[in-house]
């Protein structure tokens, strides 16, 4: 058995000695592969459909990252399956969504889809009247006060 042809490629490469021209070629090679496995990450993910994250346009209140982003952000956004909790339905909330919401609607990373698109649409009313409700009350007390005085 002939050693040199059975060994692994890579094994050849390894640089012996520090600071030798040898050396740096070897780390050049390996940022050449580097480049090459992260081309072939994105190709993947584009067949996969993933949405890459752009971590500059997230916005988190969070302190569990060191730069601002949470440790449990990586590249992608990933479809995310999830329950409703008002009705029970079963929704999917898509990669893309995902990339609308944390970084163009300025959403914050801690936060995260729980209802559907229907209850969500409801709640948003909900709150609306809420509101409206509020001010009135508001605007009625205001109005008795004047009244009085
Ligand atoms: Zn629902």
């Amino acid at each position: 058995m002939g050693r040199g042809r059975h060994k692994p490629k890579r094994e050849k490469r390894k640089p012996r000695m520090e600071g030798t021209r040898k050396c740096r070629r070897y780390w050049k090679e390996r940022e050449l592969e580097r480049g090459e496995e992260e081309r072939a990450i994105r190709d993947r993910a584009w067949q996969l459909r993933l949405t890459p994250i752009d971590r500059t346009k997230l916005h988190t209140r969070s302190v569990m990252g060191s730069f601002g982003v949470p440790c449990f952000v990586g590249r992608y956004y990933l479809d995310w399956r999830f329950t409703c909790r008002d009705c029970g339905k079963a929704e999917v909330w898509t990669g893309a969504q995902q990339k609308w919401w944390f970084e163009d609607a300025g959403g914050e990373m801690e936060q995260i889809a729980i209802r559907c698109r229907n209850c969500r649409r409801k709640e948003r009313e909900r709150k609306a009247e809420a509101r409206r409700v509020h001010f009135e009350g508001l605007e009625r007390k205001r109005r008795m006060k004047a009244e009085k005085s």
